[in-house]
């Protein structure tokens, strides 16, 4: 049977260190989903649609790859996919108290899934999705942090005065 992992989070937008946890990722599961957290409380910078197309756009024509979106309890969601494991990347300290919380969270929830936590590559422990918006709101280069139609998609958005 195919190993599935789960990969879910904001992605707003998908950065050089989402795309390293998901190749690396690669190597241990046949197949990866990426899904797309729909929170209400959090207002994202990136519609829906465009946090999915640049997800899709990253991974054209990789058939393990599948990228999808989902509202309520991501245990709930991962036990809908058939899957049993919810992949995360960790970056430094400062998210292992979260991560960790939320990987008791979720076994408490639903014994039986278990979260994996990735190591971010060196290159790529800095980069988040907040301070890659911190820093192309304020006119920075954002190339090489995350995929170029991101790069490209900022400058649209900022050139038509969004958000
Ligand atoms: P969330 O809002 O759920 O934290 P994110 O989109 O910010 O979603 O992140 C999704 C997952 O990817 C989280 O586990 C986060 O720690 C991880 N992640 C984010 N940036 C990096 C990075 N640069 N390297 C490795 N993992 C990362």
């Amino acid at each position: 049977m195919a190993q599935v992992a789960i990969y879910p989070g904001s992605f707003d937008p998908i950065t050089s260190g989402h795309l390293g946890i998901i190749e690396r990722g690669l190597y241990v599961f046949d197949k990866l989903i990426v899904a797309v957290a729909i929170n209400a409380r959090k207002g994202p910078f990136f519609t829906l649609e465009e946090r999915l197309g640049f997800i899709e756009r990253s991974f054209e024509g990789n058939d393990r790859v599948v990228v999808d979106s989902f509202t309520g309890l991501t245990v709930d969601y991962v036990r809908t996919k058939g899957a049993n494991v919810i992949l995360r990347g960790l970056r430094a300290v400062a998210d292992f108290e979260y991560e960790l919380q939320m990987a008791n969270l979720n076994r408490k929830l639903a014994p039986g899934i278990e979260t994996l936590l990735m190591m971010t590559g060196e290159e790529y422990f800095f980069v988040s999705s907040q301070n890659v918006k911190e820093i192309a709101l304020l006119g920075g280069d954002i190339q090489g942090l995350v995929p170029p139609h991101v790069v490209e998609a900022f400058r649209e958005k900022l050139e038509r005065g969004e958000p």
